[in-house]
């Protein structure tokens, strides 16, 4: 757990000193040793990304793996390994689920480790950001979404639809970006839906081992059970099944759910699977408020040809990331990727992935005599 090398010298801003013959300088430097928690459900960019920038500033690491997929986190860390780093500048952790939280504890509450990032749900991302709290260890915190995905009255319809049917069931909807609700102007409803069901009902969907298909295995049996009975609760209280439906295996087919309403559990519920909501709005202003009332913030979409307009929504839109007719799933290195309310708070990326894991100094130096009060 010894830090790498916490003299190296990121990068430095000259500042001006009002002491005459003073010279100042801010500089960032790294922090120390950063521990990383990633989640199974995009195991390699995931756990990349929660050792990448920290390493690049200078850091040492510890990844903590997921239980569900420990082999792969294992053997990024491996790679690395074999790649050339020197002995522990990158190390790695794994526990029984049962000992998550002792184990967390234990790593953030090391006087070396300086730094948590967290990716993956809300409930535990409460727990780790108290846990930080408790120990003063800055976290940065990347939890769970519900990305809305608002279809404007002049949206081109067409892109619409292949920006929703990529966000909604690109790895089985098991994706914090996903689409999960999907906001439409009334104007252009029966279109786009007629279109968008076609689209979804036309996913190959089975076990990707027999060959390619776009829609495969959920990842446990635990979610199609929670996911069945948002769809259930949702036909109770009216909504109507447009294609998909319950499923009793892990093989989720693309579901979607029409003339759903905030009285529906999955309105508000992170599904995590292939089965998303339908609203459909009045208007403009309809769409940022149904958009608006929920709790997660990570990613969005809008889609529309008055593209200043479009940009007026996304400015209103309460989400970390916002995409004009683009689609929610998107993530680049350089982006500060974020969330805001309950998806989380600070960045991975870019030059906000370099301010989260470096801490920023200021150093003088006296170049002539100073002068002092006694
Ligand atoms: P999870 O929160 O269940 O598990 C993540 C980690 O938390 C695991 O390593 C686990 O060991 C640890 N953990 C569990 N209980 C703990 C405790 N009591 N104390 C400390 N640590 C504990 O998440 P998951 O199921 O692996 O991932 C899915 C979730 O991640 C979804 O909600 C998804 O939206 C979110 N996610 C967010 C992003 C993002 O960038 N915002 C990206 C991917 C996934």
């Amino acid at each position: 757990l010894e830090a790498a090398s916490l003299t190296t010298q990121i990068s430095g801003q000259v500042i001006p000193s009002n002491v005459p013959g003073s010279l100042a300088m801010a500089v960032r430097q790294p922090a120390g040793v950063v521990v990383g928690i990633a989640p199974w459900n995009a195991p390699i960019i995931l756990a990349v990304r929660a050792i990448a920038t920290p390493l690049a500033c200078g850091n040492t690491v510890v990844l903590k793996g997921s239980e569900l997929c420990p082999a792969t986190h294992g053997l990024i860390i491996e790679a690395l390994q074999e790649g050339g780093l020197p002995p522990g500048v990158v190390n790695f952790v794994t526990n029984a689920p049962a000992d998550a939280g002792a184990v967390v504890e234990a790593m953030i509450a090391h006087p070396a480790v300086r730094r948590v990032n967290f990716t993956g749900s809300t409930r535990v991302g409460r727990i780790i950001g108290q846990t930080a709290a408790k120990y003063l260890k800055p976290a940065i915190l990347e939890l769970g979404g519900k990305a809305p995905f608002l279809v404007l009255d002049d949206a081109d319809v067409d892109a619409a639809v292949a920006g929703a049917t990529f966000g909604a069931f690109a790895n089985s909807g098991q994706i914090c970006m996903s689409t999960e609700r999907i906001i439409v102007d009334e104007k252009v409803a029966e279109e786009f839906i007629a279109k968008l069901v076609a689209r979804a009902t036309s996913l190959p969907l089975g076990d990707p081992r027999q060959g390619p298909v776009v829609l495969g295995s959920v990842v446990d049996q635990t979610t199609v059970e929670r996911v069945n009975a948002l769809i259930d609760d949702a036909l109770a209280k009216g909504a109507k099944l447009l294609c998909g439906g319950k499923a009793d295996n892990t093989l989720m087919p693309a579901t979607l759910l029409d003339h759903v309403t905030s009285a529906m559990d999955i309105f508000y519920e992170e599904t995590f699977a292939p089965v998303k909501a339908i609203v459909r709005v009045k208007n403009v202003e309809e769409a940022i408020a149904i958009a608006n009332d929920n709790e997660f913030g990570l990613s969005a979409a809008v889609y529309g040809r008055d593209t200043a307009r479009a940009w007026q929504v996304a400015a209103r839109i309460e989400s970390g990331i916002c995409h004009i007719n683009g689609p929610t799933v998107h993530d680049e290195a350089q982006m500060p990727f974020g969330g805001v309310k309950s998806s989380g708070y600070g960045h991975f990326g870019g030059q906000a992935g370099i301010d989260a894991f470096t801490d920023t100094r200021w150093i003088t130096m006296q170049t002539t005599p100073r002068h002092y009060p006694f």
